[in-house]
């Protein structure tokens, strides 16, 4: 069972190094049998779905829907999340104190590898319109061989005031929200390759060719992406030395289901999810990198991967040119485009009216020249947009619609 059991178990003074050291050792496989003894043992949900003899593979996947029906463990550290929604289904995420503290250090593991001081300043870009100043009092964290302080600059403030952040901290790394990261860089104009950012490390959403550039461009720093979900914390992390993702499998049993990945963390036990249906596509690599890290690699081949809108006028308006997380009481969104080019917003509010006004007033600057309806209820856009946030049925004659 030690094989497969998570470093959480372990002292969390021991987590990064731990962590450190598996990512380097020959991967052990999982034992699927003990797994599913823990999971039967722990969670009556499990017990009354499968039996003691059921093999892994038929185990039915459990399905977003399916999560407000998982008990949840009675502790009072517990803390709900609210997933994106950019996988088809919003859902809560329930994880207890020690679980929160797990993912960070898992979230940070690729960092042990990273060549960086032993004080690393670092700007996270995260939701919201709140960010940091130079003078605020950063967050402290001690990890492996670091100290880190962390600024957080919220990808809808204004862009001066994340500009001067940067400016003042000089930081070793940026991190945070992909689009957050190149919206700013947009909306600010100036290139910051004077800074000596060392690392720009996204995520929370696909990196395109284009975003990733984009970021290079502007700090001259290494771009190393991660991928992860609310659901099932960090899943693979852009290598420094081979540049593939490596997948956290140690900690988390990932399957590149064909009709959507399927995740099981072994860290959590508070709400646990057994083959659950993240939904994106991955495949893991056919050849093993050469490299020292030994944890095997993946490609992402389709996850959360927004469209291009098209105007009025015929131009593509950017799926960055929607800033709606700036809109008091809107939980949620989707925006989609039919073939002829009227779009509908889907959204989600305890204030639908006052929010559905101003939804209806961005969009419409936005883009111009097209038709507008709003529907309270993101259930209601259906499944046609299972990656997406924002889809189009509408293609332009001539030309492609942009997603890289
Ligand atoms: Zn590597």
């Amino acid at each position: 069972m030690n094989g497969t059991r998570s470093v959480i178990h372990q002292s969390e003074s021991a987590w990064a190094n731990e962590l450190r050291r598996r990512a380097l050792a020959t991967p052990v496989p999982h034992d699927h049998r003990e797994l599913l003894a823990l999971f039967r043992a722990h969670n009556p949900f499990y017990r009354e779905r499968i039996d003691a003899t059921t093999p892994w593979a038929e185990i039915p996947p459990l399905e977003k829907r399916e999560i407000e029906r998982l008990p949840v463990d009675d502790d009072p550290t517990i803390k709900e999340s609210r997933t994106s929604g950019t996988t088809g289904l919003q859902v809560t995420i329930r994880n207890n104190q020690r679980e929160r503290q797990f993912r960070r250090a898992l979230l940070y593991r690729p960092q042990l590898f990273y060549d960086l001081p032993s004080e690393v300043r670092q700007v996270v870009f995260i939701d919201g319109a709140e960010c940091a100043t130079a003078g605020s009092p950063p967050k402290y964290f001690e990890y492996g061989e670091q100290t880190y302080r962390t600024w957080f600059a919220g990808a809808g403030a204004e862009p001066v005031n994340i500009a001067r952040l940067l400016t003042e901290i000089r930081p070793h790394l940026v991190r945070g929200i992909s689009s957050g990261i190149v919206c700013f860089i947009e909306a600010h104009g100036a290139a910051f390759r004077e800074l000596g950012v060392r690392y720009v490390a996204p995520g929370g959403e696909f990196l395109s060719d284009a975003w990733r550039a984009t970021m290079q461009a502007a700090f001259a720093a290494e771009v190393l992406d991660r991928y992860g979900s609310t659901e099932s914390g960090a899943i693979a992390w852009q290598c420094p030395y081979c540049h593939r993702y490596h997948a956290n499998t140690d900690e988390i049993v990932i399957e590149a289901d064909p009709a959507g990945l399927l995740t099981t963390p072994l860290f959590v036990g508070s709400q646990p999810l057994l083959r659950y249906r993240l939904g994106d596509i991955i495949s893991f690599d056919d050849t093993h990198a050469d490299c020292r890290i030994r944890l095997p690699t993946i490609t992402i081949t389709a996850a959360r991967r927004d469209d291009w809108i098209i105007d009025g006028a015929g131009n593509k308006v950017s799926p960055l040119s929607f800033q709606f997380e700036k809109v008091p009481q809107l939980a949620a969104w989707r925006l989609h485009q039919d073939g002829a080019g009227a779009l509908c917003l889907y959204f989600e509010s305890s204030h639908p009216d006052t929010v559905s006004a101003e939804l209806r007033r961005q969009l419409a600057a936005a883009v111009p020249g097209r038709p507008i309806a709003t529907v309270s209820g993101i259930w209601k856009s259906g499944w046609a947009s299972k990656f997406k946030r924002i889809s189009s049925d509408l293609r332009m004659p001539g030309r492609t619609s942009v997603t890289r």
